[in-house]
């Protein structure tokens, strides 16, 4: 079906009263009225065959703002996104992120079509550990508490006995019986749970594996230090994948949801966003009055969805585009997340 003239016209102008606001695009474009104008025909399909098909369309903050603002029925990280697949009981979801949160929406949703825009959208972090791999550093550690990160395979989190977020790793840590920890895939996090963990005074010893965020670890205290130098009054705002580096010399250290929170909470002349750029975009549209400095990463495997792919996948996904996991896989990683929902803060 084609959409009318005056359809377009209204939806370019529902889509530039969000999108105004956002100049940390990363494709270097104005959102003015023809901008919104070339890809309303876009948006006005997908929204028309999510209603055909019962689909949500879930998109994580770090993906563009025409697909957050243009076609999600709900935005933000992959634990708050993979939920609300949950919630939803739609027979197709659309999860516009990278694959270990279509996974991660599979093990909680097995019932739905859970669908991925670009199979290429990996995560150096996610991809750093196989299931394989960590069943060979469980046989090293074997009195440990195998520890996941939500950021990781559904192979991994098979393996594991309790998954955690940036938002409740502490908690669930501090909180385990066993004193041995071995936590998984994220190095630099894990770094900043031992450094954590020792300030409340508990006593852990934390084993890590290798990965890193390529977009995380790329920020130093040096960036820091030039910004502050900049911009007098300046808040930095950065994310438990940093560095404990960049951590210790940060104003604020937390998820992106309170990363979001502490920005609204605090007035400030200047943020510095250390994570990657989308979260930024979503603040200038949320925020528009805050003034964010540059800084922030871009992801390309996040970068690698867009309205294209996502219209494509709901007309007619390819088999790279359909999530599948190994149901004994499924199951026992599905365990590992539920064991997260028993053990994670109720506030
Ligand atoms: S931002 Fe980092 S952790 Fe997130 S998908 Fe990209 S590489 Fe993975």
């Amino acid at each position: 079906m084609i959409a009318t003239d005056d359809a377009i016209e209204l939806e370019a102008e529902r889509l530039l009263k969000a999108l105004l606001h956002v100049d940390c695009d990363p494709r270097h474009r104005t959102w003015n009225l023809d901008t919104c104008r070339s890809i309303a025909p876009l948006t006005l399909e997908i929204n028309r065959l999510k209603r055909e098909k019962d689909a949500v369309i879930l998109a994580h903050s770090y993906v563009e703002p025409e697909i957050i603002y243009g076609v999600a029925d709900f935005r933000g990280d992959s634990y708050f996104l993979s939920m609300k697949a949950k919630e939803a009981r739609a027979k197709v979801i659309v999860f516009a992120g990278v694959v270990f949160m279509a996974e991660t929406a599979k093990i909680l949703s097995p019932d739905a079509t859970v669908l991925v825009p670009d199979r290429g959208s990996g995560c150096s972090l996610a991809d750093s550990l196989t299931g394989a791999q960590l069943r060979q550093l469980k046989a090293l550690y074997p009195d440990a508490a195998v520890v996941c990160y939500i950021n990781s395979t559904a192979d991994v989190k098979a393996e594991s006995d309790v998954c955690v977020t940036s938002g409740n790793v502490y908690h669930i840590v501090e909180h385990l019986p066993q004193r041995r920890i071995l936590f998984v895939p994220d190095r630099l996090m894990g770094q900043n749970l031992r450094d954590e963990l020792k300030r409340r005074g508990v006593d852990k010893e934390i084993i890590t594996s290798d990965g890193t965020c390529m977009v995380h670890d790329q920020f130093g205290p040096a960036d820091i230090a030039a910004a502050r130098a900049q911009f007098p009054g300046l808040k930095v705002v950065s994310h438990p994948e940093c560095t404990p580096e960049v951590a210790a010399v940060s104003d604020f250290v937390g998820s992106t949801g309170a990363m979001m929170k502490f920005v609204r909470a605090t007035a400030a002349p200047y943020y510095l966003m250390l994570t990657e750029c989308g979260l930024v975009g979503r603040l200038q549209v949320e925020d528009p009055e805050k003034n964010f400095i540059g800084g922030c990463r871009l992801c390309p495997y996040m970068k690698l969805n867009s309205l294209e792919k996502i219209r494509d996948a709901l007309r007619a996904p390819t088999p790279e585009q359909i999530v599948t996991l190994d149901e004994d896989i499924r199951r026992r990683a599905a365990r590992c997340i539920e064991r997260m929902f028993q053990l994670a803060p109720t506030d």
